[in-house]
């Protein structure tokens, strides 16, 4: 097993930190399974890393993006062979099961080698001049220092959503990973290192909110991408904005499954028990609400139930485990205090609802997948995000319905329809206010070369994934070449009034 990763890395050299104060981090399925010490992290060490950062800045951003290329490739390269060992450490610290983790690493590969991909496309734009011998072009430069911060869901997957294409696009980076996750961001960070990236490209500060807010307050940091809480990302945002830096924030979901009466219903259980109940409910997609129609209510609601009921809990590094652990004792009370107050609201408890009680979960911070029917669209259990396996169930009577409840929300994230209908189907893309739909599949999967992120209080217009993600990194330069001779006037030399 590989030995615990439990320092710094600033300027290509693993590191206390300079306080020496740490913080303990846990296996939240086995909690006297004591992963290790890690650095609490102070504006000392923030510091070192971004001036680490910023000296590697020139001679990284001056490497043609094809050779970045070359070392991304490495990396994906070395995660694939080293994804087993990744998972295994994943899901020892975070708790979803050993097949989830898996796909977290297989979906930094993806990124990895389409973020290579992309330094042979970081195109600009000829544009036919107004003026004669003129010639117009746009080109992108990298923005400079780029701060990552991420949630724990993903350990792997989301910081290479960030960290492939910042540095893809020549800027140097400082990532910070939860303080819940932190060996699989220094795992991670150790494959850069085993694949030639030069030093200081990418620097790990591993910390606490405090290191976080360090990080965006640091003056010589030009951009930041965060994802988490969308708590969180507001204060980030406020800092800033203030600061005039460039900022990405993918935040909170409460994200809608709609069910019409022609759904196959099949279909749609497995898609339920995946997207409300994977990852134990704490996903950024998780479905959190089933808006169904009348007519399939009752069916639908009662075979899910038999199914959610018999999903085999434990600690996710046993094979028979289907689903892992509440990240911490803070996630399960906040479960419960949100069972409370549904059952206040007046829903009905249909499963779940509390811990389980067994040997195997005994030690860790596990709960029940939990479904509430009887839920109407102005309770807080529709509405806010519980981050837990809690599924919402509302009733509807038209597709009219459907989306005023789904749209009821301060969220946008993710969203699905299940309908056999293909003009109900093209419609619900265009009505639902969420930045991404599924039709016929639940609201989790998103693939790398596809843009991901949300609209109204989940995001703030920016895309992770995909093609759009390289804008974010990037700074349009437009270019104007004159070769007449003379001094050319835009706007008045072509007008003659
Ligand atoms: P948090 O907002 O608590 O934390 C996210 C990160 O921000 C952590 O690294 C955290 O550090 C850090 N942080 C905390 N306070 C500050 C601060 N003041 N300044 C800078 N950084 C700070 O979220 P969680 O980790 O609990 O993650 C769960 C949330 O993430 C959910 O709301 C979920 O929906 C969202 N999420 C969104 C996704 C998306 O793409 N839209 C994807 C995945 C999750 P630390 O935890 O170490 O204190």
């Amino acid at each position: 097993m590989t030995a615990v990763l439990n320092k710094n890395f600033i300027a290509g050299v693993w590191q206390d930190g300079a306080t020496g104060a740490t913080f303990k981090n846990i296996n939240p399925a086995v909690n006297s399974d004591v992963i290790g010490l890690f650095p609490e992290s102070g504006v000392e060490d923030v510091d070192d890393a971004v001036r680490a950062a910023r000296s590697a800045f020139k001679s990284w951003s001056s490497m043609p993006a094809p050779a970045r290329g070359d070392i991304l490739r490495r990396i994906g390269d070395i995660l694939t062979a080293r994804k087993s060992e990744l998972a295994f450490q994943m899901t020892r610290e975070m708790g979803k099961p050993f097949f989830e983790t898996k796909g977290d690493v297989q979906e930094a590969i993806d990124t990895a080698y389409y973020a290579a991909s992309e330094t042979r496309r970081l195109f600009g734009h000829t544009v036919p001049s107004e003026m004669p011998n003129k010639f117009n072009m746009s080109i992108r430069r990298p923005i400079g220092v780029c701060g990552i911060i991420s949630a724990w869901n993903f350990p792997v997957a989301v910081p290479t959503w960030k960290i492939f294409p910042a540095i893809a696009c020549g800027n140097t980076v400082v990532f910070k990973p939860s303080e819940e996750a932190p060996h699989s961001g220094a795992l991670l960070v150790k494959v850069f290192e085993d694949a030639g990236l030069p030093a200081g490209v990418v620097n790990l500060v591993q910390g606490s909110g405090m290191t976080g807010r360090a990080l965006v307050e640091h003056p010589d940091v030009n951009a930041v991408s965060f994802t988490g809480s969308t708590e969180t990302g507001s204060k980030i945002g406020e800092t800033c904005g203030r600061m005039h830096k460039r900022f990405s924030l993918e935040m909170g979901g409460k994200n809608p499954m709609i069910v019409l009466a022609d759904a196959n219903l099949n279909l749609v259980i497995d898609g339920l028990l995946w997207g409300a109940f994977g990852t134990t409910g704490q996903r950024c997609t998780a479905t959190s609400r089933l808006i169904v129609h009348e007519s399939v209510h009752d069916e639908l609601v009662g075979r899910l139930a038999e199914r959610a009921k018999a999903i085999r809990i434990g600690y996710g590094n046993e094979e028979s485990t289907e689903m892992g652990p509440v990240i911490n004792k803070k996630g399960l009370d906040k479960i419960e205090y949100y069972v409370g107050v549904g059952q206040e609201e007046g829903a009905t408890l249909l499963i779940g609802g509390k811990r389980p009680t067994g040997k195997n979960v005994e030690n860790g911070t596990f709960f029940e997948p939990t479904i509430f029917t009887n839920v109407t669209p102005n309770m807080r259990i529709a509405k806010e995000e519980i981050f837990g396996p809690v599924l919402s169930v509302i009733k509807i009577s038209s597709y009219e319905e459907a989306i005023r409840v789904a749209n009821n929300i301060e969220y946008g994230l993710s969203s699905a329809i299940y309908t056999n209908d293909v003009a109900t189907a093209f419609r619900a893309m265009h009505d639902i206010e969420a930045g991404i739909t599924y039709i016929n599949g639940p609201t989790i999967g998103a693939e790398a070369h596809m843009p991901f992120g949300g609209v109204k209080g989940t995001g703030n217009g920016h895309r992770e994934g995909g093609w759009e993600v390289f804008e974010f990194y990037t700074e349009t330069k437009s270019v104007y070449v004159d070769y007449s001779g003379k001094l050319q006037k835009a706007q008045i030399d072509n007008v003659q009034d």
